[in-house]
């Protein structure tokens, strides 16, 4: 994809040498604006990557020590890393079988005294229902973050990934659908005075416009000229391929056989497909058979968080849909440039692995 706007980087690239500002500046106000408009929120601020996203959003509201902040055990590690990072308890609920994402129930059943905010994944692209979620969270008096680094342009019943919360944090690491050359990330409210508290927590505590007052105990998470302009150049083709995605796994959901189970995905318009996830029965051995046959497929997750050994002291019991689905979900091929004869390729090689019978030694 990055090929696609190659003299647009180009161009990117001179202006950023041109003017000698590396970090912050003009490239990186006209994405942050830019960001913020596509995502339908009023404020956007660029920071060094995802995860710092979540933990500065967490930091800015006040959340640390002494908070539990709940999480889907379902998702990459760095929704709940940043929690640790916060200085905050991540209190880690399971998922729903037909889409391994959050529920309103599962989130209102873990609901606690020292609960100060759950942080909802759109993972894979896929959106939870987010409009329950959000009446919760407001009745019970949580922060709503949301971790929306698989969700660029992801929607729910409409409205965008990043905009149902207080915030929502993106990554722009470049294999996500929107993704830079190197490190990046986002947070997206619609709250100017979080934004400016986050645009001071990523530059060392300085007070807006003062360079030698550092008000906060800050660190450093800024955004990158090169990896702004890079972002800004490939931000007017998002929309054309998260639709190519979505054309792909239409195609995939039309060919595969009833036994490999695709994810129910919501909202289906509004799914973005980072990954097509499905769910197979003996999965080490299909992948193995896919990889024989030329085809590259990952797994998403192979070890729910809870049960990474940093985060097993928060676990609080078992959380089975996600175990289980650890041992049955295979993420197959979905990129905007995948041609129906790949699609059409990877389906007839793994319906025939699937339903195939298993051959017994000895
Ligand atoms: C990629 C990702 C992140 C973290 O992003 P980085 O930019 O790698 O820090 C966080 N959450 C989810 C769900 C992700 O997929």
């Amino acid at each position: 994809m990055t090929a696609d706007v190659g003299e647009a980087l180009e161009s990117a690239w001179r202006q950023v040498t041109a003017t000698s500002r590396f970090i912050g500046g003009k490239q990186v106000e006209e994405f942050e604006e830019a960001w913020a408009r596509y995502c339908e929120t009023t404020c956007a601020v660029g920071v060094a990557n995802g995860t710092d996203a979540i933990e500065l959003t967490l930091r800015a509201l006040g959340i640390g020590s002494g908070d539990e902040v709940i999480v889907p055990t379902n998702t990459f590690i760095a929704t709940a890393e940043a929690v640790v990072l916060a200085g905050a308890t991540p209190r880690f609920v399971d998922v729903a079988p037909e889409s391994l994402l959050v529920t309103p129930e599962l989130i209102d059943s873990a609901i606690g005294p020292r609960t100060a905010a759950v942080v909802v994944v759109g993972l894979y692209g896929n959106m939870p229902a987010m409009d329950e979620i959000a009446r919760l969270a407001s009745a019970k008096g949580v922060a709503l973050v949301e971790d929306a680094a698989q969700a660029h342009g992801s929607t729910w019943h409409g409205k965008k990934a990043g905009s149902f919360g207080v915030a929502g944090c993106f990554s722009f690491y470049p294999g996500k659908n929107l993704g830079a050359i190197g490190d990046a990330g986002a947070v997206v409210t619609d709250d100017q005075a979080l934004a400016d508290t986050i645009r001071s927590l990523g530059n060392h505590g300085r007070l807006a416009g003062a360079s030698h007052i550092h008000a906060l105990a800050g660190r450093n998470s800024r955004l990158d000229a090169l990896q702004a302009a890079v972002l800004s150049a490939k931000l007017p083709r998002l929309d054309d391929w998260n639709q190519a995605r979505r054309t792909a796994v239409a195609s995939y959901r039309r060919r595969l056989s009833p036994d490999v189970r695709m994810l129910r995905t919501g909202d289906d318009a509004g799914s973005t497909y980072h990954q097509c996830v499905v769910r197979v029965p003996d999965r080490d051995r299909v992948q193995a058979a896919l990889g024989r046959a030329g085809i590259e497929s990952g797994v998403h997750y192979p070890i729910p968080c809870h049960q990474q050994e940093p985060y097993r002291k928060f676990a609080a019991g078992p959380l089975p849909v996600a175990e289980q689905a650890a041992s049955d979900i295979l993420s197959l091929p979905v990129f905007p440039h995948i041609t129906e004869r790949q699609v059409a390729y990877v389906s007839s090689r793994l319906n025939e692995i699937v339903t195939r019978p298993r051959r017994h030694v000895g």
